[in-house]
């Protein structure tokens, strides 16, 4: 893993040389848009790579939940951003999709908390409910043996039930910033003892959707508060605002050409015209049902169509979105995770962070409408190294965008080839 995520990708930048062989063939391969920008934003000097979690300082009884938790040793990420933010500095840390981002943000959150003291010690903010509520189990299984208390502040759920945890004592808040902002200004929660701020996914919850939300947060923090972002992307100009509320910090970053997954093949299907995407769809059934795929689609009417349409087709699907209510959001979320369902259709909702090992297919029934959304969705596999394979439905007007994002990315997206089941 260490290696997969430190190194330039050779391969991809070869390739790229010689022209390629997937969408953009033929075409020019410039990328240079915006290069010049990113070499301001390099991994800071000095940092180090500490190859395990021994050597960072971590307190006994989380580094038995760690292990106990399966991890052995820190990936690339980890061992270079972890002892920075555990000295307490600022730090961005950018790397790919499934590394151990969010989880290194357990860990953290649970080192830096002084367990007699019962008041919030650390607050991490997650663009989704799911995503919040993933890393606080995270953080309490991590946390286990040092008797972390942990909560998911987040919208959709009992303000009732978020009064008396909070009321009772809690170590860390991990919440969505609508609910967090509620509870803050109604000083349920209580922000004094607040060291710790980090944002995960935090292109997202900088960008225009969330930023007010960030920034009322942030008001309500002691001044000398610690930040971190992270994020498996952190466009330029997210990254030139981040000197509002951020001191002196530290760096870690990979650049765009690292980002596409070595473990995660990408293709396309010309399926020409949207009307063809559906049977498209059904004929590739069998192939989705290998481990678990998600399909994304790009609004949740859409969803709800397609969802509608494979069951009248009787095949088996479950589906997601941000418009139902959320104990149905929950219960389709545990049975996906119990692989009870195998084939889950949703949104963007879906897009970042939500980790569910046995998903080694992500499909793009629609392409998405950025290309950090792209990075994101087909993130959803190959998590922690493993295989995965993305597949691009594209109609004939979209053979553009698939272009402008392996050139972007500097990767390659080959037609599907037949043996794809094999990949998975
Ligand atoms: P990211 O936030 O970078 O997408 P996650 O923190 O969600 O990545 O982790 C992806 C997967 O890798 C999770 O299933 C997590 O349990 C696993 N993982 C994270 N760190 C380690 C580690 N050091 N060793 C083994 N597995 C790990
Ligand atoms: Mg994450």
């Amino acid at each position: 893993m260490a290696a997969a995520v430190a190194s330039a990708n050779p391969a991809n930048r070869r390739r790229q040389q010689q022209g390629g062989g997937g969408v953009g063939k033929g075409k020019g391969n410039s990328n240079s848009n915006n290069d010049e920008q990113h070499t301001v934003f390099e991994t800071s000097p000095g940092v180090e790579a500490i190859p395990s979690f021994d050597l960072m300082g971590i307190k006994d009884d989380l580094l038995r939940g760690i292990y106990e938790h399966g991890f052995e040793k820190p990936s690339a990420i980890q061992q270079r951003a972890m002892l920075p933010i555990i000295k307490g500095r600022d730090v961005i840390a950018q790397a790919q999709s499934g590394t151990g981002k969010s989880s290194m943000i357990a860990v953290v959150a649970c080192h830096m908390v002084d367990t007699p003291i019962k008041d919030v010690q650390v607050l991490v903010l997650s663009p989704t409910r799911e995503l919040a509520s993933q890393t606080e189990k995270v953080i309490l299984a991590i946390g286990n043996y040092m008797n972390i208390q942990a909560h998911a502040c987040v919208g959709g759920k009992s303000m009732a039930e978020d009064i008396r945890k909070l009321e009772h004592g809690v170590h860390v808040v991990s919440g969505t910033p609508g609910r967090v902002c509620d509870m803050i200004k109604r000083r349920t929660l209580r922000t004094r003892a607040i060291k710790l701020l980090v944002l995960d996914e935090s292109d997202e919850m900088l960008s225009r959707g969330f930023k007010e939300q960030i920034y009322d947060v942030y008001r309500y923090l002691p001044p000398e508060i610690q930040v971190v972002l992270i994020s498996a992307t952190l466009p330029n100009e997210i990254l030139e605002i981040t000197s509002k509320f951020m001191t002196d910090p530290i760096r870690i970053l990979v650049k765009r050409d690292e980002l596409t997954l070595e473990g995660i093949k990408q293709f396309f299907i010309a399926v020409e015209k949207e009307e063809w995407k559906f049977d498209t769809l059904c004929d590739l059934y069998d192939t989705l049902t290998i481990t678990q795929a998600v399909i994304f689609c790009n609004t949740k009417r859409k969803v709800d169509w397609l969802c509608e349409k494979m069951r009248s087709s009787n095949f088996t699907v479950s589906s997601m979105h941000g418009d139902m209510p959320q104990q149905e959001r929950d219960a389709i979320m545990a049975e996906f995770r119990q692989t009870e369902t195998r084939v889950l259709i949703t949104t963007d909702v879906w897009a970042r962070g939500l980790d569910v090992q046995q998903v080694s297919l992500v499909i793009n029934y629609d392409l998405p409408n950025n290309r950090e959304l792209y990075i994101h969705r087909i993130g959803r596999s190959g998590r922690f190294g493993r295989k995965g394979v993305a597949i691009n439905f594209a109609r004939t007007e979209d053979v553009r965008i698939l272009r402008d994002i392996e050139q972007y990315y500097s990767t390659q997206i080959d037609e599907m080839p037949l043996n794809v089941n094999d990949l998975l």
